[in-house]
């Protein structure tokens, strides 16, 4: 594809998203940016769009992006189609004098290159969600006044299930291999549109304490995808973490009602579940057992006690 298409086709698909979803889009990805696997540094000028633009309309979730090379040179697989990102080289015209053979510099043009990138999302790997946590490099905890609220009752209640959660880490993840739970520092969270710092917080805790339950030893939920989600184990156990989490939020209390940063997500996979409500289904029949094995550690609590 032209570059002049490309182009075109992005600010159509931004026009139409912004039409749709209002500009709140715009600033998850432009905060949220899209960064290179290897070199850690993030995207710059056209590709930030191009890689924005590819994230939201694919659904992916990740913003970390890599050529085949260096997905294979960290042992992972990639499938699916790819991305092209572009980059601009300045060059120099080399002429050559006929009449003394030195070689003269001419004019300066810009060159063109397109290169082939890979969502993290796109990673086959039977540890699917594993690879995330080496992504998050561990930071040394920030040692700030926290403007996250404490909330007894659902610290109480996270507690109660016994699920390891350690602090400190650039992003929050559940590791099935390791089983426990990264979170950044209360410090890091902040008020957004649609929640505040104290909703964000519990809220992330939230869902991956409803990861937590799929391990084998407790609900054993990963890599059961139904079909309408292909092979991807990852979309569908976000789908059942978001569901569980939001349903978690409503039973304790944390939101009066579904927050909308949960429905955006949501509603990127029903689109394409449109045709298949059985799976839609099947993902709100296991965000209910999600729901039905915390409680049910709750009263097991009480019942010691
Ligand atoms: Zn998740």
């Amino acid at each position: 594809m032209k570059i002049k298409e490309k182009l075109n086709d992005i600010v159509s698909g931004l026009v139409k998203s912004m039409e749709t979803a209002g500009t709140d889009w715009v600033k998850s990805w432009a905060g949220n940016g899209s960064i290179n696997l290897v070199t850690k540094k993030g995207y710059r000028g056209i590709n930030v769009l191009l890689l924005g633009y590819a994230k939201m309309k694919r659904c992916f979730k990740s913003g970390i992006w890599a050529s085949f090379k260096q997905w294979n040179d960290k042992g992972y697989m990639v499938s699916g189609q790819s991305e092209s990102i572009i980059f601009f080289k300045q060059t120099q015209k080399k002429i050559v004098d006929d009449d003394t053979g030195d070689t003269l510099l001419g004019d300066t043009y810009w060159m063109t290159r397109y290169y082939n990138v890979w969502n993290a999302d796109q990673v086959i790997s039977k540890n699917y969600l594993d690879w995330i946590t080496c992504n998050y490099r561990y930071k040394e905890p920030v040692k700030t006044a926290s403007e996250v609220e404490d909330n007894t009752d659902i610290d109480k209640y996270i507690e109660n299930t016994g699920a390891v959660i350690k602090h400190g880490f650039d992003g929050a993840f559940y590791s099935p291999a390791l089983d426990y739970i990264g979170m950044p520092d209360k410090s890091a969270f902040i008020d957004t549109k649609d929640a505040d710092s104290t909703g964000n917080y519990y809220g992330t805790k939230l869902h991956e304490l409803s990861h937590w339950t799929g391990h084998k030893k407790r609900l054993n939920r990963f890599g059961k995808a139904p079909k309408a989600f292909a092979d991807n184990d990852y979309a569908y156990e976000e789908l059942v973490a978001e569901i569980s989490s939001a349903m978690l939020s409503i039973e304790l209390g944390l939101d009066h009602e579904p927050r909308p940063d949960h429905a955006k997500y949501l509603n990127c996979w029903i689109a394409r579940l449109k045709d298949d409500s059985g799976a839609l289904i099947s993902a709100s029949t296991k965000a209910q057992q999600v729901l039905d094995y915390l409680d049910d550690m709750q009263d097991k609590k009480k019942a010691v006690a």
